[in-house]
């Protein structure tokens, strides 16, 4: 699924693992992709979709790869969901007709669209990151983004549990994030992220697309692998110009 340029976020990816030498393969995952090609890899991306074709991926993602994908986040292996997908990876999403889609139930949130198609969440996002994004430091503590989505997602903040699992990715400073109500956007849980950011999310937040690099290299390697600098300027000033 890559809606809105979502396919951004792997070359983003690739070109940063380029620039420092580090060899990147990307395996394209599609319904007939057989799961122990999913499983070979180090770093997985899950786009954005409109219900249609998310309902047309559920059915193969709830039976097939969402139980392998959520093996692959237990273990620690980074990735990042956008949209659709941070929907996916929850307990369910209800769209705006039809049946609720189960989800994957990695991140401990639901989706729910309030039937309403003239009150999509959209527009230019941004917002402070509102947990420590550890291996890079920040030049920025914030990130930027474009988000377009009828459904509102809600984090179970689990009141039992003394460490939340599932914690927000960020505080909203400008846009609705994860529902317009509660002031967070997207989720973290152990080396993954949801997000609504398209735009595409990773090439004017260089600082994500980096931890997620450098957690594939630490979990591949076993290893905290200390990431070469890249000149970053023409990025910062994309997100400079969107803040
Ligand atoms: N179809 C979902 C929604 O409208 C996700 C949209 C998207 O991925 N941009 O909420």
């Amino acid at each position: 699924m890559s809606t809105y340029g979502d396919r951004g976020n792997i070359i983003c990816l690739e070109k940063r693992c380029e620039w420092r030498g580090i060899e990147a393969r990307v395996t394209q995952v599609t319904l007939e992709t057989p799961v122990r090609e999913l499983k070979s890899c180090d770093l997985i991306f899950m786009g954005g979709a409109q219900d249609r074709q998310q309902k047309l991926a559920g059915d193969d993602f709830l039976h097939h790869k969402g139980p392998v994908v959520k093996a692959m986040v237990e273990q620690g292996v980074p990735a990042l969901f956008v949209c659709a997908a941070y929907q996916f990876v929850g307990h369910y999403y209800q769209p705006y007709q039809g049946d609720k889609i189960p989800g994957a139930g990695i991140f401990d949130l639901y989706t729910v669209h309030p039937g309403d198609q003239k009150k999509r969440l959209i527009g230019n996002v941004v917002a402070e990151l509102s947990c420590q994004l550890s291996a890079v430091s920040c030049q920025l503590k914030t990130i930027v983004g474009f988000e377009n989505h009828g459904g509102k997602t809600y984090l179970n903040e689990n009141p039992k549990s003394q460490i939340p699992m599932t914690k927000p990715l960020a505080k909203v400073i400008k846009g609705f994030g994860n529902n317009g109500e509660d002031g967070y956007e997207g989720a973290v849980y152990k080396n993954s992220i949801g997000s609504y950011f398209h735009g595409p999310l990773l090439p004017k937040n260089p600082h994500i697309a980096d931890w997620l690099i450098a957690k594939a290299l630490e979990m591949k390697y076993g290893k905290i692998i200390p990431l070469e600098n890249l000149d970053d300027s023409l990025e910062w000033q994309a997100h400079s110009q969107m803040l």
